[in-house]
This record gives C-alpha cells, sequence and structure tokens, in this order.
C-alpha cells in the first residue's frame, strides 16, 4: 500500500472526496438506470456539500429533499425545480409555502392531516398542489431497526388501512393534483429480495387503489440500496444494474407512468473517507486503544446504528496488532471499531475510515465544542491511488477546503 504525506497545511481530521470515484459511480448508477427509462433523484441529505452535488448535477439526476433548507439549497445548486421532490413527515407550514412558491415536482405526502394543511396552504396562494402519497407498504428491509422506514410501527407514511381514504381526498381536492405513489422502505438494504417484495406492493396497490382511473403518472420507489462497508475498495460500485433490473422484472404499471428513484447512500458513500490523526494510544486491561482525533463528530453512524466502518493505517507498515478506534468525545458511544487489526499503531499516525462519503459530512455535529473537519477533494484515477501532496496543495490553493 502507498504511504501517504498529506502537506503540513491541512488539519486533521478532515473528509477527502474522490471525485473521479463518484464520477465513475454516477456514470454506472445513470446508466443502468436509463435502461429503463427510470430517473434517478439524489437523496441531500446523504451528502450536502457543493463539490459532490455539482458533480452529481452534472450527471442529470434530480433531487431528493427532506427539509425546506434542502430544497432551497438544491434550487441554489442548479438542480431545477422540476426535478426536486420533498418528503417528511413533519413539514412546517413554511416549507410546504416553499415548495408551492418554487414550483417543485412533487411533494411526498405523509398524512392526511398534512394533506389537509397543504390544501388549506394552496388554496391560500391560489396554486395547485403536487402530490404524491407516501405509503408504509409494511415491508421488512432487513437492516438496523433505525434505517428501517417502512414497517407497520414506523413512523413514515400512511397505513395501508388508511390510503383509500387519503388517496380519495387528494383526487377530490380541487386544489391537489395527485401524482402518485411513493415508497422508501428503509436504507442499507444489502439484499435485492425486499425490493422485489415492495414491487409486489406496488402492483397490488397500483391496482386496487385505481391509480390510473385517479390520472396517477408518478411512481416514486425511494432509495436504500445498500453498499459494501466491509470491502469498499474491493467493492467500490453498488450493483446498480441488478438492482434497476429487479424493478424492471417484477413491476407491472403502465408504460407511460415515469418511475422515479431517491438514491443516497450508493451513490456518494464509497466516495469518501474521514482521514483522522493518532492522538494516543494507551493498554487497557484486555485491550489496546488507538485514540483518533476524530470522533462521533465528524462520523455518526457507529454511534447512532451500531455501524462498522473499514479502517486502515496510511502510515505504518507494521506486523499487525489487534486494537479498538476510539474518539475523542465524552461519550461511551464514541468508539469506530472494536478489536480490529491493525499495523502497529502510535502517535502521529494516520487513518483512514472508509465509506463516509454518505450520512458522515452532512451529520455533523458540534458537541463538545468540537471545530468542524475540513473537506479535501482528490482524483484518484488521475493521481495515483492516494493523492500526493503537490495535488493536494494544489486544491488547497483553489480554495477548494470548506471548513
Ligand atoms: C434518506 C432517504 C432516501 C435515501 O436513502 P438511501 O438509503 O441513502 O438511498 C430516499 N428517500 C427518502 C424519502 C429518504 O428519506
Amino acid at each position: 500500500m502507498s504511504i501517504f504525506h498529506p502537506s503540513e497545511n491541512i488539519s486533521t481530521p478532515y473528509y477527502q472526496y474522490d471525485l473521479a470515484l463518484l464520477r465513475q459511480t454516477l456514470q454506472h448508477a445513470s446508466e443502468s438506470a436509463a435502461v429503463h427509462g427510470y430517473k434517478i433523484h439524489y437523496a441531500m441529505k446523504a451528502n450536502n456539500n457543493p463539490a459532490i452535488t455539482d458533480t452529481i448535477r452534472d450527471y442529470g439526476l434530480g433531487a431528493d429533499c427532506v427539509s425546506g433548507n434542502e430544497v432551497a439549497e438544491a434550487l441554489r445548486q442548479g438542480f431545477p425545480a422540476r426535478e426536486i421532490v420533498y418528503a417528511g413527515v413533519g413539514k412546517s407550514d413554511k416549507e410546504i409555502e416553499l415548495a408551492l412558491r418554487e414550483d417543485i415536482l412533487c411533494l411526498n405526502c405523509e398524512s392526511l392531516e398534512e394533506l389537509q394543511v397543504t390544501e388549506e396552504i394552496a388554496r391560500g396562494m391560489q396554486k395547485i398542489a403536487p402530490v404524491a402519497i407516501r405509503v408504509n407498504p409494511g415491508v421488512a428491509a432487513n437492516t438496523h431497526r433505525y434505517i428501517t422506514t417502512g414497517l407497520e410501527e414506523n413512523k413514515f407514511g400512511v397505513h395501508l388501512s388508511q390510503l383509500r381514504e387519503v388517496l380519495d381526498f387528494a383526487s377530490e381536492s380541487p386544489w391537489l393534483q395527485l401524482m402518485g405513489l411513493h415508497f422508501h422502505i428503509g436504507s442499507q438494504i444489502t439484499s435485492l429480495q425486499p425490493f422485489e417484495m415492495l414491487t409486489t406492493k406496488v402492483n397490488d396497490l397500483w391496482q386496487t387503489m385505481n391509480m390510473d382511473e385517479r390520472g396517477a403518472t408518478l411512481l416514486n420507489l425511494g432509495g436504500g440500496l445498500g453498499v459494501d462497508y466491509d470491502n469498499p475498495e474491493g467493492n467500490s460500485l453498488p450493483p446498480f444494474a441488478e438492482y434497476f433490473d429487479v424493478f424492471a422484472r417484477h413491476l407491472q404499471v403502465p408504460g407511460h407512468v415515469k418511475v422515479r428513484f431517491e438514491l443516497g447512500r450508493s451513490i456518494v458513500a464509497q466516495c469518501g473517507k474521514l482521514i483522522t490523526k493518532v492522538l494516543y494510544t494507551k493498554k487497557g486491561v484486555n485491550r489496546s486503544f488507538v485514540i483518533a482525533d476524530a470522533g462521533m463528530n465528524e462520523l455518526m453512524r457507529p454511534a447512532l446504528y451500531q455501524s462498522r466502518h473499514h479502517i486502515t493505517n496510511l502510515t505504518s507498515t507494521k506486523a499487525p496488532q489487534i486494537y479498538d478506534v476510539v474518539g475523542p468525545v465524552c461519550e461511551s458511544s464514541d468508539v469506530f471499531a472494536t478489536h480490529i487489526e491493525l499495523p502497529q499503531t502510535g502517535r502521529g499516525d494516520l487513518l483512514a475510515i472508509h465509506s463516509c462519503g454518505a450520512y458522515s459530512e452532512s451529520m455533523m455535529l458540534l458537541y463538545n465544542m468540537r471545530d468542524r473537519a475540513g473537506v479535501v477533494l482528490v482524483n484518484e484515477n488521475s493521481h495515483g491511488h492516494m493523492a500526493d501532496e503537490a495535488y493536494m496543495s494544489t486544491v488547497l490553493s483553489k480554495g477548494n477546503e470548506i471548513s
């Protein structure tokens, strides 16, 4: 493995984004979707760093937003309003107004009461609100319970038992235009089987809820395709072709219905790494700790979802040992990994925590009054496996470090 020497003026920890890998991922995702005439919206909450979203917008993806500020940011970053969708169980009046004022493609509504409020706001603005109904289909995603969203006990979407009533309300209101149905069953789904089960539900509901008779033309199937956190280097591209094929094989909706997806993690997770310096090592009774200068502030996923990220030492090639890698924050959950093998590690070594392109920088916390981490952009394809010092300095002098 090549040894990595960052220039002195980059302070750790920082996020490092590989734009070449991002482009390769986008190419693969867009081509796989285009084969079937599907459109992808990028889930902004996964990572809204402008360097990332600029690249994504250039590939023609739409945006999927979960707050008014995300809608505003997507517009500012040049996503066309007609390619923006907006979901969320708790949209405020102000957020609904913004979405209607900006003429986004569709609001994905999650309850009857939200639909009633949306109608009232639309009437006040003398505008017709384009809405899709987010359905809670009762499909298990076989993922961590905190990122499962399509089960009956989850707060998301309209339950099947209320769906007809909600659809009738939308169909009959002069201030609402019923665009279609929306689903999103969870995240980091690593088997294609839940998606196949989803298509069965969708086919059934499109028929029994008379979606054609209601004039629906939009079917939004959400996101959730998982990535390989265990072997990010060997498996950096998610199986987009297989994923879309499942839908193409099993979906039975009329040809004029526009099928859309909302992918976040699978687009950006693997292009990001969190680079952190080792502050200290110390021995516990039965374990050795590596104390990094990054913590749950920069990467909250292990503390929030008990998730694992692959970690490598960029500066040591010594014999392997077993470590727990922890952060500096005053929380016992501020742990990145337990009982992992790393080359013998000491103060000053640099570690790469892999697969930090999604739900890492965008979840950054300032808890403990910590500094905001910086960002470095690299193009690994054109500059060798790791960015060299000269290239990194160029990046920084162009002002691309966002902190
Ligand atoms: C978060 C979210 C997504 C993206 O999920 P990924 O697992 O990152 O693909 C898509 N749709 C909605 C409604 C979301 O909330």
